[in-house]
């Protein structure tokens, strides 16, 4: 089964493909720039993740058929229709929109999803869509952990 992931820009990637080389190179560069400013974990990207937590919950909130709850600083909204997340589910600022994908593996992936969006703010879609469709290439699902995600099969310990 697949499981939780992440943004609509997931959705974007689709439509517009940017060729996976050129996205991850760009996000390279981007990311690189970024880090060099200070605009990281700033002020201005815990703002943007906020703005990105009320948005999602004006969603969230109405559409949620199933419990909402807080978990670890993860809002979980379940029971959603499929419309309103991507793949298994979809993490926007603090929030968790899944249809009733939750486990303990989902949402510690999840909440690495809720660090990049307070580390990026409102540039995190617009990057993860740079980092390309495929989950198993993509900078954010990696560092989000692909076990935790449902896109690679646990290895054996
Ligand atoms: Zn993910």
């Amino acid at each position: 089964m697949r499981s939780g992931c992440c943004l609509y820009a997931h959705r974007v990637s689709r439509i517009a493909a940017v060729p996976p080389a050129l996205g991850r190179l760009a996000l390279k560069i981007i990311l690189a720039v970024l880090e060099r400013r200070e605009f990281v974990n700033s002020p201005l990207t815990e703002a943007g993740a906020k703005l990105a937590t009320v948005g999602a919950l004006m969603i969230g909130l109405p559409l949620s058929q199933g419990r909402v709850e807080r978990v670890d600083g993860l809002i979980v909204c379940r029971g959603l229709p499929k419309w309103a997340y991507a793949r298994g589910g979809t993490c926007v600022g603090s929030v968790y929109l899944t249809g009733n994908v939750v486990s303990d593996r989902v949402l510690r992936h999840e909440r690495v999803h809720v660090d990049q969006w307070k580390k990026y703010g409102l540039l995190f879609p617009i990057l993860y869509w740079l980092a390309g469709s495929d989950p198993l290439k993509n900078h954010f699902e990696i560092e989000a952990g692909l076990e935790d995600g449902g896109y690679v099969r646990r290895s054996a310990r």
